[in-house]
């Protein structure tokens, strides 16, 4: 009892040093080149430092979900005012009434053939914040029908907040929905988009129920207190085929216990997961089937 209970107490704390680790030798990096200044352009060092954490991590080949499990878990994010968090950055409400997990409830359509999502911005986000969530709206906007629009009078509208980590609600909640994006951790316009695709409906594209057709989970790499974040639920696949790429996909390094793989390709274990750049093509497909976008 005693030695499984200390086996326990080492490993999580292994886990915690190697996250900190982690974090803190993006975060060196994030500040050094931040710091550095940019050859032949002086007077940017200030906009270069002002550069995003998610940024930096999209660049330096890191996908959305690895930023955001790195915000969420440093910050201990399970539960959060009457909201607790699923597989790394789902809200689900527990006093909500009508719970869209697993299932997706979709935004309204309008007679025009758009999907108008409107939004609020906090006040307390600077205006290059602002700018920042507008570039990850027009990466789900620039191929699709959905259009984000600031809130006159609607009803069902996402709230959007710097509260603490990178989370969203899946689908439409009905009234309003807050989505947190933490600032500067989560404003990485895929990191955005990655949360508006949850807002959209979406799940994360590994806890499709075929998805052990595709990828190989390495339970035994995962740290054991998340091996719930890699669960399968009975998805809508809308017979889309399974996407390695999508920007809603795990990295394969999400939850290690050690650095090594937690999740892998099925037929090659060298090849990568996850999307740094924005929704992938099938993203993009499948927001337009979803929405039946013309
Ligand atoms: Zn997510």
């Amino acid at each position: 009892m005693n030695s499984s209970r200390q086996l326990r107490r080492s490993a999580t704390m292994s886990h915690t040093a190697f996250l900190l680790l982690l974090f803190v030798t993006l975060l060196q990096g994030f500040t050094l080149t931040a710091q550095r200044p940019a050859e032949g352009k002086p007077g940017t060092g200030t906009r270069r430092f002002r550069r995003s954490y998610s940024e930096y991590m999209e660049q330096n080949g890191g996908t959305p979900m690895d930023t955001i499990i790195a915000v969420n878990d440093y910050q201990g994010l399970f539960a959060v005012e009457g909201v607790s968090v699923r597989e790394g950055d789902i809200a689900v409400s527990r006093h909500s009434e009508k719970s869209c997990f697993a299932r997706s409830c979709l935004w309204s359509k309008s007679v025009d053939g758009h999907v108008y999502i409107a939004y609020t911005l906090s006040p307390l986000y600077s205006e290059e914040d602002k700018m920042k969530i507008k570039q990850g709206m027009e990466l789900i906007e620039r191929k699709t029908c959905v259009r984000y629009v600031p809130r006159t009078h609607q009803r069902d509208h996402l709230d959007i907040q710097p509260r603490s980590g990178c989370w969203s609600y899946v689908g439409a909640n009905g009234g309003r929905q807050v989505l947190s994006l933490q600032t500067p951790e989560c404003i990485g316009s895929a990191v955005v988009a990655h949360e508006l695709m949850h807002a959209l409906g979406f799940l994360h594209e590994q806890s499709r129920a075929d998805r052990d057709n595709y990828v190989t989970i390495l339970w035994s790499n995962i740290w054991k207190d998340r091996t719930r974040n890699f669960a399968k639920f009975k998805t809508n696949n809308m017979d889309m085929p399974y996407d390695y790429k999508s920007i809603m996909h795990f990295g394969k390094y999400a939850y290690s216990e050690d650095g090594n793989p937690t999740i892998v390709q099925k037929q090659n274990w060298n090849g990568k997961l996850g999307q740094s750049f924005g929704p992938s093509e099938l993203d993009i497909l499948k927001i337009n089937k979803l929405y039946q976008c013309k």
